[in-house]
């Protein structure tokens, strides 16, 4: 599932590339992928995108915006004369749409924007702007680590992390993850900045001490710096707002290396089983 560092790549890809565009025409392949009235956006200039945890929000120069959430292996591409790179295979074939794109978008001056999702569990939703924090998915989304320059949802300061982990008997990984309580950490990212901090996953949030707290709080925006820096983890289905794979899962720290050697060679990388998740981490590193 596309993590903060996938989403705030599209994001950024999309400031580029898609603002200013007007949307055309929508055509909706499978239906339950799209929600809302979109007769209120046809025509009216993209003025901005933003992200919300591992939410997109795509706004308009009117009172509305496309919220898009990619669920497992949702993806958004851009093409126009200029952006027509090779496509990643991930998109589904090697021209778009793809058997992969349920809801194609025509936009002007011949640009398309594509909504990819191979398992369709993701959606895309015309809203009022200010029906948008009525959604749960959105209104909920707990405070997220501020990277890159902006932030549209609620930052997580040291204090509400500390209150929130401290308040806590579930194992840290699965309080990490927990989108209610912190927004945009999801698999990869609990389980490298886990290992960063040297801190069992399995350990309760209320037994962490204020150094353990203070290097994981560090360790989190760590990762999710280093993996805004190589464009995300293409480790499933993630592709980039021009349909190119990130590098991040050829730089992880322990996520999905059960059996080799620990990055700090004193140990070798476990896997187990963790609130239903698979959970990497070093026995000899992380107490
Ligand atoms: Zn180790």
């Amino acid at each position: 599932m596309p993590e903060l560092p996938e989403i705030e790549t599209v994001k950024l890809g999309l400031k580029k590339y898609l603002v200013g565009h007007k949307i055309e025409n929508i055509e909706v392949r499978i239906p339950k992928m799209f929600a809302g009235s979109a007769k209120q956006i046809i025509g009216v200039k993209i003025i901005n995108i933003k992200r919300i945890g591992k939410g997109l929000i795509i706004e308009f120069e009117n009172d509305y915006l496309l919220a898009v959430h990619f669920k497992m292996t949702g993806q958004l591409v851009f093409r126009d004369a200029k952006n027509n790179q090779p496509l990643s295979p991930k998109v589904g074939g090697d021209i778009l749409p793809s058997k992969y794109s349920h809801i194609i978008f025509t936009l002007d001056k011949g640009a398309m924007l594509y909504y990819n999702d191979l398992r369709q569990f993701g959606w895309v939703k015309v809203l009022k702007k200010d029906e948008l924090m009525h959604m749960p998915f959105f209104g909920e989304m707990g405070p997220e680590p501020k990277v890159g320059n902006d932030l549209a949802g609620k930052e997580l300061t040291f204090d509400y992390f500390k209150s929130v982990l401290l308040k806590s008997n579930l194992p840290i990984k699965v309080i990490l993850m927990d989108q209610k309580k912190i927004g945009g950490i999801g698999n990869i990212y609990a389980n490298d900045a886990l290992f960063k901090a040297g801190i069992d996953p399995r350990k309760k949030g209320k037994t962490l001490s204020g150094e353990e707290l203070d290097k994981l709080y560090k360790a989190i925006f760590f990762v999710l710096e280093k993996s805004l820096e190589y464009g995300g983890s293409s480790d499933e289905n993630f592709v980039n707002a021009l349909g190119q794979d990130g590098a991040y899962q050829n730089h992880t720290l322990v996520y999905g290396k059960k059996g080799e050697k620990c990055p700090n060679g004193n140990g070798t990388i476990e896997k187990i089983q963790l609130g239903g998740r698979g959970t990497f981490f070093c026995p000899a590193c992380q107490r």
